[in-house]
């Protein structure tokens, strides 16, 4: 089973003719919301991509919850473990203009509540597969690595949005999943060569280096691969790495070689990028 522990967000999306200058009043030209969170859009890409899944985060007592869930309920994800707390569900604001460009608010909201200790013991353990992000308290993420590690459940990280991480998490992880911004942020001034040398070497992780159009190189056990995305008609590539750690994590978890997880990863995350919105429609 594929254990997440992340965000669970409700977008909401303007499009506005540009973005709003300071003290600006602007008409939008459209408006619409998607399910969203870096959790909730791994845990419905696992899931798409063939794995059992349970869910373990934080939504409000608000409007905003069930819609926020939708996808994620319809495909079949365990959300028994998704509590519900005082204060509104994730939200991010986002205004999109003509030429693309975005400006984002996100307000974590119920997120900043979940803890580690909301996943029970029996949902750890050999033969379980954990994927966590960093919207959610690094020191929760930290914690629950531990847990997980200890419990010989495989450990996936995917440190995004970009920031530094404490050593101890690292240590704890056995595939750390980052584009090259997220990469900086962990270990500042390294080519991607060096920064993949620099994780497997000293926190024994097999590192996971997604490179937008490029597609994803691996490196970890002696192996390092490259796998390039099909051409695709791209939309929207927003959710295009949620695609991907979901997919990977899906892959471990059935016990897939390395090799084999990344090409299914890539083509997923190509695939994410011909729809609008971080999650597909489940089927
Ligand atoms: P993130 O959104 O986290 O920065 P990337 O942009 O690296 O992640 O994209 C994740 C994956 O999505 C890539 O490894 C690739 O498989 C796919 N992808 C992203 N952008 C494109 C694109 N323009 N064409 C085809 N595939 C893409």
């Amino acid at each position: 089973m594929v254990v997440v522990f992340g965000s669970i967000n409700l977008d909401l999306v303007a499009r506005v003719p540009s973005i709003p200058a300071p003290g600006e009043t602007l008409a939008a030209l459209g408006y619409e919301t998607h399910p969203g969170g870096k959790g909730a859009n791994q845990a419905l890409a696992a899931r798409l991509a063939g794995a059992r899944v349970a869910m373990y985060g934080a939504v409000g007592r608000d409007a905003f919850a069930a819609p926020a869930l939708a996808n994620l309920a319809a495909a079949g994800v365990d959300l028994g473990g998704v509590m519900r707390v005082d204060g509104p569900t994730g939200v991010a604001l986002v205004n999109v203009d003509r030429r693309g460009e975005n400006a984002i608010t996100v307000v974590a909201g119920a997120n900043a509540q979940s803890r580690a200790s909301q996943v029970p013991a029996e949902r750890l353990g050999a033969g379980c597969t954990l994927l966590m992000q960093l919207e959610t308290s690094v020191g929760e993420v930290a914690a629950l690595a531990d847990r997980a590690r200890r419990s010989g459940a495989r450990v996936l990280l995917n440190a995004a949005p970009g920031s530094p991480l404490p050593d101890a998490l690292l240590a704890n992880v056995d595939f750390l999943i980052v584009n090259e911004t997220e990469a900086a942020a962990i270990a500042p001034g390294l080519s991607r060569e060096a920064f993949m040398r620099h994780i497997g070497g000293r926190f024994g992780a097999t590192v996971v280096m997604t490179l937008g159009a490029a597609g994803a190189v691996m490196s970890g056990n002696g192996d390092v691969a490259h796998e390039a995305p099909p051409s695709v008609d791209v939309i929207d590539t927003t959710g295009a790495g949620d695609a991907f750690a979901g997919t990977f994590a899906a892959a471990v978890d059935r016990s897939a070689a390395v090799r084999e997880a990344l090409a299914a990863a890539v083509h997923a995350g190509a695939r994410a990028c011909t729809h609008e919105g971080a999650q597909p429609i489940p089927r």
